[in-house]
């Protein structure tokens, strides 16, 4: 599931393309990926409408556009859920099977494709009005995060999936911020420690930047049909290393050695989602000097 860094790279990637371009039919084809919009209001609200920019809330995406003879801004809000996808493609080849709504502009289509439906593309923007802080900027800070997690008796895996606390985190950077900074996933969010706080809240915003960085730098197949293309955007072609498996560390490596320690990785279920984490640097008490001290560096990650 695309998480904030691949949202981000995404918006990123398609700004400079849909910018000034003006939608000249919409065709939707899965009416409810726009509830509680329907089709008929998407219509009128968007045809002839020009796309003046495009945004990132958490891992929604918004489209912000202009219509004809009207000042006020329109917003399309997009939300890419398990299997979303959104990208370009030319207007001469023919539509995906799981396409959901296609804007005509012209030259292109801007296609929004869901195989299993449970993204959104709506003009009802209500959902970002719940979501707490961006953790990459500055109403994001320590003091702030230990005042939401002192509220929370769940474990702090658990919490950190929570859009009210910190908005943006998935399942994978939830696994991977937790180990860069150390901590047991099962650790009651209200338990940590000054301390902790501080380090998890480094290791969220440092594991997002990564993501975000190795995406802008490794080529990617926004409209692909591989097995990682489009999906999380670290698709890759063929010959090209697979960067987005190699960048995570403990996310979807069970069985496998802790690029820390050598202890080998382990799953479990929390909330009905996976979580991935290393029994020895991640323990429920202090475990980070020890793994400090026996001198292992961590494996070194390309880009
Ligand atoms: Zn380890």
């Amino acid at each position: 599931m695309p998480e904030l860094p691949e949202v981000e790279v995404l918006a990123r990637h398609l700004r400079p393309l849909i910018r000034h371009r003006t939608i000249l039919g919409v065709k939707v084809r899965r009416a409810k990926v726009l509830a509680p919009t329907t089709t008929r209001e998407l219509k009128r609200v968007l045809r002839g409408a020009r796309f003046t920019g495009l945004s990132r809330r958490g891992k929604y995406l918004l489209f912000q556009l202009r219509r004809p003879r009207s000042l006020a801004p329109v917003t399309l809000l997009g939300h890419l859920g398990m299997t979303g996808r959104i990208y370009l493609a030319r207007r001469l080849e023919p539509l995906p099977r799981h396409t959901a709504v296609v804007f005509n502009l012209g030259r292109e289509n801007l296609i929004y494709e869901d195989t299993r439906y449970f993204g959104r593309l709506t003009l009802d923007t209500t959902a970002v009005l719940k979501l707490g802080p961006e953790p990459l900027d500055g109403h994001f800070d320590p003091a702030t995060f230990a005042r939401a997690l002192k509220r929370s008796a769940q474990p702090i895996k658990v919490k950190l999936l929570d859009q009210t606390l910190v908005a943006g985190i998935g399942n994978i950077y939830a696994s991977e911020a937790l180990f860069r900074a150390g901590l047991s996933p099962k650790l009651p969010a209200r338990g940590l420690t000054p301390v902790q706080v501080q380090r998890l809240w480094r290791a969220i915003r440092r594991v997002l930047r990564e993501a975000i960085n190795c995406g802008s730098t490794v080529p990617l197949n926004f409209g692909g049909s591989g097995e990682r293309d489009g999906l999380f955007y670290f698709g890759r072609a063929a010959g090209v290393p697979d960067y987005y498996a190699e960048r995570l560390r403990v996310y979807d490596r069970a069985g496998q050695p802790c690029p820390k320690c050598g202890v080998l990785i382990k799953r479990i279920v929390q909330a009905a989602r996976s979580t991935f984490y290393c029994p020895r640097c991640q323990r429920k008490r202090e475990a980070r000097v020890e793994t400090e001290r026996n001198g292992l560096t961590p494996r070194t990650v390309v880009c």
